[in-house]
């Protein structure tokens, strides 16, 4: 699995950070983890294009997760050639009521008239698809919010939390594995419910038995006390958490 986290912010607009965005590819699928405003264009720089999403998967339809599902449906309207792949939405409870929402608000402008959009709610439980397997449970934040652990045919895995605060679910969809893609919100003096902080991040890490800890979706507050204090956040991190712990970047790319 070939990992690339594609905006490493939040709902607050950052000069560093876009809006949350996680690519996943595996067999040249792409997968693709939460949409936030500009996670079209940010994909583009990667040349990655609307035809190339196979599929795209929700964690929870805050804004900062979910409003590019509108720029991609508009692109793929009018891109040439005309996609006719289908394209499969995954997401919790709640995904067919928002893609019927965003169809009643924008209409023809991104009804999609030459392909397929298979829906797929799922609040908790498996799916198996030809190369790889999906596990979702639901995670601490808001009315239906979901994690994704992704596992691929030779046994690599790979969890993705969205947004999440400390809770069972994460621990589940983390356990015992190779790479660990974590929210990391607030600074720890900071803690809102809902959400994890560096500290509570290292310690979902270290009772997972994770192989690799990936911090992403930082707020402005979080991202100046990383910034400042680097060094000595990572260390006394590493005393909770023994593994490796990586900031992600915008376009921080990972070998799974
Ligand atoms: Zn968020
Ligand atoms: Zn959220």
């Amino acid at each position: 699995m070939e990992l690339t986290i594609i905006g490493s912010g939040t709902g607050m607009p950052s000069q560093t950070r876009a809006y949350p965005c996680t690519l996943v590819k595996i067999k040249g699928k792409h997968l693709v983890f939460d949409t936030g405003p500009g996670s079209l264009r940010q994909l583009f720089l990667l040349n990655v294009t609307c035809l190339d999403i196979d599929h795209l998967y929700y964690s929870h339809f805050h804004m900062d997760h979910s409003l590019d599902l509108v720029s991609i449906l508009f692109a793929m309207r009018y891109h040439v050639p005309k996609r006719t792949r289908p394209l499969y939405i995954t997401g919790p409870t709640g995904l067919q009521a928002f893609y019927e929402g965003l169809l009643a608000v924008y209409k023809d402008g991104i009804d999609p008239k030459t392909f397929d959009v298979h829906l797929k709610e799922i609040d908790r439980g498996e799916v198996v698809y030809e190369d790889w397997k999906i596990v979702v449970e639901p995670l601490k934040h808001f009315t239906m919010s979901i994690g994704f652990r992704i596992e691929s045919q030779n046994g690599k895995t790979l969890t993705y939390s969205g947004d999440t605060g400390y809770c069972d679910g994460i621990l589940r969809l983390a356990k015992k594995v190779n790479t660990l893609i974590l929210e990391c919100s607030f600074p720890d003096e900071q803690q809102i419910e809902g959400h994890l902080t560096p500290r509570l991040c290292a310690k979902i890490a270290h009772e997972s038995e994770c192989g690799r800890l990936i911090l992403t979706h930082i707020y402005p507050n979080c991202d100046m006390v990383i910034r400042n204090n680097n060094h000595h956040l990572i260390a006394e991190l590493k005393n909770i958490y023994h593994g490796e712990i990586v900031v992600a970047s915008d376009f921080s790319r990972f070998t799974v």
